[in-house]
């Protein structure tokens, strides 16, 4: 080992392990020089989980509130997804497209069920929800129209397609020029989306809470206007349920609770519980049939291995009546966290909430929550967001509401302290 991977500062990086000897500290190192810096350095070395825990490199135990930011619906190492996955890959791992499986066509099927999608649907595999979105932006070209309109704040993945319909510029610029054809308007404006409508337009990309930008949910008022105006001008109404679908906001589709179907979801983060999936359904059999034969395609989509995973998930959130757990749990964290002085707002629905703090201090909030115990992320300055296993129990929500409720009581009484102080 050379001397550059000794830890420099292993105090930072863990507040439990001894500063330049922690393994979580060396493992960062190593991870600095190995890894492109595209994440920045991470915060934690992890080694295992199970259930809404993970433990990182030095022993210590967090509870998971970000469920690898919407992904783990089941948690961490459940046992019916982990069988799963290691029946399938010990029968068959991978085929290509040339070759259809059992596991891959039961979960489109799986998929054009819950998604309540009507006779002539169809389902496209991928890995990724940039490759979901990137699918979707090929199909509505097929519509022979170029002008998409996306929404304010929007975050669509970060492959070139998905990329050039994410709004945040810094995101965007260093890779400009990306596909033409992207308008952004601001989100839940009826007027700016009927100003900007036309038989021109040939799609609507939305998210029905944006995830990213700070769990805002678009209002029913919106979504139903945006169904509305799509369908008056031909134009296809794109549901980006990436982070908000399979179960998240208490419905198999953040869409169902509003009761609008689009033309296109795109779904990933929580459809393989933690395996990689991604899937697009198109809506009907005019838009199912847009992208033909050798106009789209992907060596893993549709992998058995993947599909397992995923069928494995949607089955264990059925049978443990997850959706009902979902509301009831998101529903509890709303109301107790709401009425903890310092926040402000709670938005968003099941488990995937934003909590909105008077001040903007999530980021420090955050670090605080991790070295006591608590995996939570900052999504914008005055938002904390929650986006846990499907799993997480009423007693474990509990404890991050009293040590937040601790966190910031202990906070405002340091600034009054202080504020005397200065008085005096
Ligand atoms: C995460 C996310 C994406 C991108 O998904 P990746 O799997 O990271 O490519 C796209 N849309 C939304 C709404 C997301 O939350």
């Amino acid at each position: 080992m050379t001397d550059d991977l000794e830890p420099h500062d292993g105090s930072e990086l863990s507040a439990h392990g001894e500063a330049g000897t922690s393994h979580g500290a060396v493992g960062l190192k190593r991870y600095e020089h190995a890894l492109m810096g595209t994440y920045g350095v991470p915060q934690r070395l992890l080694t295992h989980g199970q259930g809404s825990y993970v433990w990182d490199a030095d022993g210590n135990r967090y509870l998971d509130l970000l469920g690898g930011i919407a992904v783990n619906a089941l948690g961490h190492a459940d046992p019916e997804w982990a069988g799963a996955i290691a029946t399938q890959a010990a029968t068959l791992g991978h085929v290509s497209n040339f070759f259809a499986t059992e596991p891959q066509i039961r979960l489109a099927e799986r998929l054009l069920e819950i998604t309540g999608a009507p006779t002539g649907s169809r389902v496209f595999l991928c890995n990724s929800g940039t490759e979901a979105n990137e699918a979707a932006f090929k199909l509505s070209r097929r519509t022979g129209r170029t002008r998409i309109l996306a929404l304010v704040d929007a975050f669509h993945g970060r492959s070139t397609g998905a990329l050039a319909l994410t709004h945040k510029a810094a995101y965007r610029e260093p890779f400009a020029p990306l596909a033409p054809g992207v308008e952004w308007i601001p989100a839940n404006d009826i007027a700016a989306l009927e100003e900007a409508m036309g038989d021109d337009v040939a799609a609507l990309f939305v998210e029905p809470v944006q995830g990213e930008a700070g769990v805002i949910p678009l209002t029913h008022a919106y979504l139903s206007a945006a169904r509305e105006l799509t369908r008056r001008h031909g134009a296809l109404l794109i549901a980006d349920e990436v982070q908000t679908g399979i179960g998240r906001t208490g419905t198999w589709l953040a869409m169902q609770a509003h009761g609008i179907q689009p033309d296109v979801v795109t779904l990933a983060k929580g459809l393989g519980g933690g395996f990689p999936v991604g899937a697009l359904v198109a809506y009907g059999p005019e838009v199912a049939t847009m992208l033909g034969k050798g106009q789209h395609g992907t060596t893993f989509g549709g992998n058995p291995l993947a599909a397992a995973a995923a069928l494995a998930t949607l089955d264990a959130i059925d049978h443990r009546g997850l959706l009902a757990h979902v509301k009831a749990v998101g529903e509890h964290l709303k109301q107790t966290i709401g009425a903890i002085p310092g926040v402000a707002d709670v938005r968003g629905d099941g488990l995937l909430l934003g909590i909105a703090l008077e001040e903007q201090i999530s980021a420090e909030v955050a670090a605080a929550a991790l070295e006591a115990g608590f995996i939570i992320n900052p999504p914008s300055p005055d938002t904390i967001r929650l986006a846990p296993s499907l799993t997480l129990t009423h007693e474990e929500a509990d404890t991050f509401v009293s040590w937040l409720a601790g966190h910031l009581a202990g906070r405002a009484a340091r600034t009054s302290d202080a504020a005397e102080g200065s008085d005096a």
